[in-house]
């Protein structure tokens, strides 16, 4: 592995089939698959291929129409398996949780049981 790969966020390993995951969703820009460690009954990541926006505001700004489209996967998502409602995150700094940083929607739905931010 050179120096280049060795810094591929693990969404880009997904992206080039480094590592699997189960993916329900893909085109020429986004891929959608299950998280690995769900936190609702239903819990996918929507996310760009391009590894080049950290987090949705850097999305925001440098391709809004890839943001709508992120946003439009995650409604026909919902629409296919959470009856059209769903719950959708983007995490912003690692004070928040933020994980990954290679910008992804989760869209959570199905019978949510905290409150309607995440905590009581
Ligand atoms: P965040 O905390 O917003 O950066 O979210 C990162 C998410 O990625 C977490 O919910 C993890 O459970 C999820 N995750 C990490 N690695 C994988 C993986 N290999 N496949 C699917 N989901 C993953």
């Amino acid at each position: 592995m050179d120096s280049v790969s060795s810094q591929k966020s693990i969404f880009s390993m997904i992206v080039d089939r480094d590592i699997p995951a189960d993916v329900v969703w893909e085109n020429e820009r986004i891929i959608a698959f299950t998280d690995i460690a769900p936190k609702a009954p239903v819990h996918l990541l929507v996310v760009p291929k391009t590894a080049q926006y950290a987090n949705v505001t850097e999305l925001a700004a440098g391709d809004p129409a890839l943001l709508a489209e992120v946003v439009a996967v995650a409604q026909l998502l919902a629409d296919e398996r959470t009856g059209g409602e769903y719950r959708l995150i983007f995490n912003t700094g690692e004070a928040v949780g933020q994980t990954v940083f290679h910008v992804h929607a989760h869209v959570m739905g199905g019978q949510l049981t905290e409150g309607s931010l995440g905590f009581e």
